[in-house]
């Protein structure tokens, strides 16, 4: 190989990399609600935002006695939404009876959940929470229907329904 080729392969090495880094850092460190106001919120302010059930799921990651939920019994045609911040978590037709007593869904909007392992009763399972106030909202398992085979385990205080 003479020096030219040598170098010219050098400086597509060089390029083809510098292309992709960017995106890669992108991804890694993408939250497009890092700004959101909300993420500046105190607990306290929470508190007074919220009624007590909702900040309690919310922001202290507690779970609601199952059965007590009255989004269980809806079936209109909607979407549920964070009941932290309004953000659209899942849409009606994605709800099916899954019998645990908790609203459950086999799929969420894009982008609108982020999660994080949790180890609170000992087994390791997946928390998930709104993207945007990073509020808790459940639970998501690999025991669910298609097409996804996913339930996402909600607690019900922690949305609220908006009729289409
Ligand atoms: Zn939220």
């Amino acid at each position: 190989m003479d020096t030219q080729t040598l170098s010219r392969r050098r400086f597509l090495t060089a390029t083809v990399f510098a292309a992709a880094a960017p995106g890669l850092a992108a991804a890694a460190t993408a939250d497009p609600y890092a700004n959101s106001p909300l993420r500046k919120l105190t607990d306290a302010d929470w508190k007074k935002k919220l009624p007590a059930a909702a900040y309690e799921v919310l922001r202290h990651e507690d779970t609601e006695r199952p059965g007590t939920s009255a989004l269980l019994n809806e079936h209109r045609k909607g979407t549920f939404v964070c009941m932290g911040c309004d953000l659209p978590l899942f849409k009606s037709e994605w709800k099916f009876e899954s019998g645990t007593g908790w609203p459950s869904f086999y799929t969420a909007i894009p982008g609108a959940l982020a999660k994080k392992t949790d180890l609170k009763i000992g087994v390791p399972r997946t928390e998930y929470h709104c993207a945007q106030c990073l509020g808790h909202q459940g639970h998501v398992f690999n025991d669910g229907p298609k097409p996804t085979g996913l339930r996402y385990c909600n607690n019900g205080v922690a949305t609220k329904f908006i009729p289409a």
